[in-house]
């Protein structure tokens, strides 16, 4: 199996800005710091993550433990699904043309495939149906069929389980919501994308990118510190 090129997050961040993409794939040593904030940030995603596992019980956990376990990961994840058994693969792993995807809960039920990413947001965003797209298409492109891909979410009209502050009822704090639909609409974005975010990566120079709005949109780009270098702080 050739080793990947692209994750979820590469793709992602191609989408905000390719110049971010060849930063972080050739000049690493350029990225800012991050702050306690976004630290504590994506430790609540992971936390979030693993409580919407509950939703699925009894599901196997193909986490790969390191970068160096993908491969594993994946194969562990196509075994599982080929043996047609109804089951439930958290961290469900796949690869194909040269992206690297993994999935949060892929469940199998009467035969069928039903794909689910979990975000600690109380909205979908236009980065979120992206993501998944790409996930879609990576999945679909190694040789399997999806018969929904949804995104599961924060209500943010949940309330503490009246009388028990610390017990939480899953059933009113996760949103299950299928985007299939979006996702169709973006396949060809991605397939557009996906090519020149490879050849980006194999650039001999950073491509020329102008700073602007795109920085900050839709996340704070961690190479700010930088490209705004000599821009003058207010
Ligand atoms: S700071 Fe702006 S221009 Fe520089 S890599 Fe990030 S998004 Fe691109």
């Amino acid at each position: 199996m050739e080793k990947h090129l692209l994750s979820k997050s590469t793709f992602i961040r191609s989408t905000q800005c390719l110049k971010s993409l060849y930063l972080h794939k050739n000049r690493s040593y350029l990225r800012d710091r991050l702050s306690a904030e976004q630290l504590a940030k994506f430790k609540r995603g992971t936390d979030f993550g693993i409580l919407a596992h509950q939703l699925f019980p009894g599901g196997i956990n193909l986490q790969p433990k390191s970068p160096s376990q993908y491969k594993k990961a994946i194969i562990a994840t196509s075994e599982i699904i080929s043996t047609g058994n109804d089951s439930c693969i958290y961290e469900a792993s796949f690869q194909s043309d040269q992206v690297l995807i993994i999935l949060d809960v892929l469940e199998r039920k009467n035969g069928k495939l039903y794909a689910y990413e979990v975000k600690s947001s109380k909205a979908i965003s236009p980065t979120y149906l992206k993501d998944a797209a790409l996930q879609y298409y990576v999945i679909q492109n190694s040789g399997l069929e999806i018969e929904d891909f949804s995104i599961i979410y924060m209500n943010e009209n949940y309330d503490h389980v009246e009388g028990d502050e610390n017990k939480i009822d899953l059933g009113q704090l996760f949103i299950i919501k299928s985007v299939l639909p979006e996702i169709y609409e973006l396949q060809a974005f991605i397939t557009e994308h996906l090519p020149k975010a490879k050849e980006t990566l194999f650039l001999k120079h950073s491509p020329e990118i102008e700073i602007g709005p795109h920085c900050n949109s839709p996340y704070p780009c961690d190479f700010i510190g930088h490209c705004w270098k000599n821009i003058p702080k207010i």
